[in-house]
């Protein structure tokens, strides 16, 4: 029998260090768990951090590989299930959750959302074409293969300044291109970069294009002086992270990041989210590890039979966002596309009532996600539609018609068709008054 056959308790999406703790965590207070990571090694981030990890409390100093390995087995050892390289996919409405290769889907009493965090790209031609032949958004383990190389590293904060700094320590040369007037990082990272000759820092750029034959040659950019040609061995783009958060179905801030509770639960019965895809603020390991002890104890308690209302602590802001929800459609003008079904997702912002959102459970008293996602299922269901225009149009105002927010931003994107091969994305906005 494999893992697969027979729902556990629990399942945790995402072996990072949130995951990990929260799959030792569950373990160890009797919840049957699998944890599931879509990479072939566990750890997430901690796999690229290119040195020894001197904050992580209680520890000295430790590479970040070896910490996941001991997570690991730590884990393991407490009776959870670890299966590495399996992607995994979770139909929140039904809370079941579905694994790339594997028929059937499982049904758990409660998913852990523990995915981590990507790196933000650019969008800039010669991005993806050159990633691996030049381009990359970390500098690895093996920083010294840098030596005697021309780097660009794109951004200014504190990753961008920190990949600068352990460049320069090998590299030939090193450029800083940021855009705006000052590098964002925290002081220590700065005075680390200043201290380096062979770093160049050049504000007010913005990159064109990444550009190259076999591998990378350079990197064209706008600045203060116009265009200009960079020249580079090795790019590397650093412009923040970005919460891997689509498709889940539960609510989460405008810039993508779960919203949670202080326990990790999420807007949707029976999910929880854990580590930095919900948390912007404090992406650390410390706090990726505490929230994965924290979910554990809320899931033990709600094992208990004692499951209590969902109460979503406000943020400082009262917009809201609901992503990625993808729904099977009738869509499009062109004859081959009258008879078959496609895939549309949906992206929401609200605006909500301030005074509303300010009760103790700011998103049931404001936006009931389900109910928008049922809602916007049904406006697909009803009919063919030949623009996604109209169903853009359809939506934001059944939306703001039924549910209590101020203004509505439906975006909605279709993929491509045989006629327009890139993917077609409309945006519509409707407020009241
Ligand atoms: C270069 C660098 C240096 C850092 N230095 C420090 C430091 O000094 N101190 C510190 O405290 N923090 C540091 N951090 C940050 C720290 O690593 C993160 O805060 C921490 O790893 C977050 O853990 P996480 O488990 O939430 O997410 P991640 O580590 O991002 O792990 C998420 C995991 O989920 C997996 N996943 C995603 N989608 C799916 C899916 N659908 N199914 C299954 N698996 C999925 C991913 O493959 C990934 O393995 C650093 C990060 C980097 C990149």
């Amino acid at each position: 029998m494999s893992e697969f056959d027979a729902s556990p308790e629990v399942i945790v999406l995402g072996a990072g260090p949130a995951g990990l703790s929260a799959a030792l965590w569950c373990a160890s207070l009797g919840l049957s768990t699998l944890l599931v990571e879509a990479q072939r090694e566990v750890g997430g981030q901690l796999r690229v951090i290119p040195y020894a990890l001197e904050n992580v409390p209680g520890i000295a100093s430790i590479e970040g590989v070896t910490l996941a390995e001991v997570l690991r087995s730590q884990a393991i050892s407490q009776g959870a299930t670890v299966r590495s390289g399996v992607g995994a996919r979770l139909d929140a409405a039904s809370l079941r959750v579905h694994f790339d290769g594997v028929a059937e889907p499982l049904s758990p009493r409660a998913v852990v959302i523990a995915t981590g965090v990507r790196r933000r790209r650019l969008g800039v031609p010669g991005e993806d074409e050159f990633l691996g032949r030049g381009v990359a958004f970390n500098i690895g383990r093996e920083p010294e293969r840098l030596k005697g190389a021309r780097v660009v590293v794109i951004g200014g904060g504190d990753d961008a300044v920190e990949h600068a700094h352990l460049a320069a320590l090998h590299a030939r040369s090193v450029t800083l291109l940021h855009r705006g007037e000052r590098l964002s990082a925290r002081p220590a990272l700065r005075t680390a970069v200043e201290a380096h000759a062979n770093v160049t820092r050049r504000p007010r750029m913005r990159i064109e294009a990444i550009e190259g034959d076999a591998a990378v040659t350079g990197v064209r950019a706008h600045g203060p002086h116009g265009a200009e040609r960079i020249e580079a061995d090795v790019v590397f783009v650093c412009v923040g992270p970005e919460p891997v958060s689509e498709g889940y179905g539960v609510a989460t801030d405008a810039k993508g990041y779960v919203r949670v509770d202080a326990q990790g639960r999420t807007s949707r019965e029976g999910v929880f989210a854990v580590g930095d895809v919900c948390s912007a603020e404090a992406p650390t390991i410390a706090h990726a590890m505490g929230s994965g002890s924290a979910v554990a104890k809320a899931i033990r308690a709600m094992d208990g039979g004692t499951r209590s209302a969902v109460a979503v602590v406000r943020g400082a802001s009262d917009r809201l966002g609901l992503r990625g929800i993808s729904l099977p459609a009738r869509i499009g003008a062109y004859p081959r596309e009258k008879g078959r079904q496609q895939t549309l997702t949906f992206d929401l912002d609200f605006d909500v009532d301030a005074a509303r959102a300010a009760t103790a459970d700011a998103l049931r008293d404001t936006i009931d996600y389900a109910a928008v996602t049922e809602a916007i299922a049904e406006i697909i269901a009803r009919q063919h539609y030949n623009l996604i225009e109209t169903v853009a149009e359809v939506v934001a105002t059944t939306i703001l018609a039924r549910f209590p927010t101020q203004r509505v931003r439906v975006r909605v994107t279709k993929p491509g068709v045989p006629q327009r091969r890139a993917a077609a994305v409309i945006e519509v906005e409707r407020s009241r008054g």
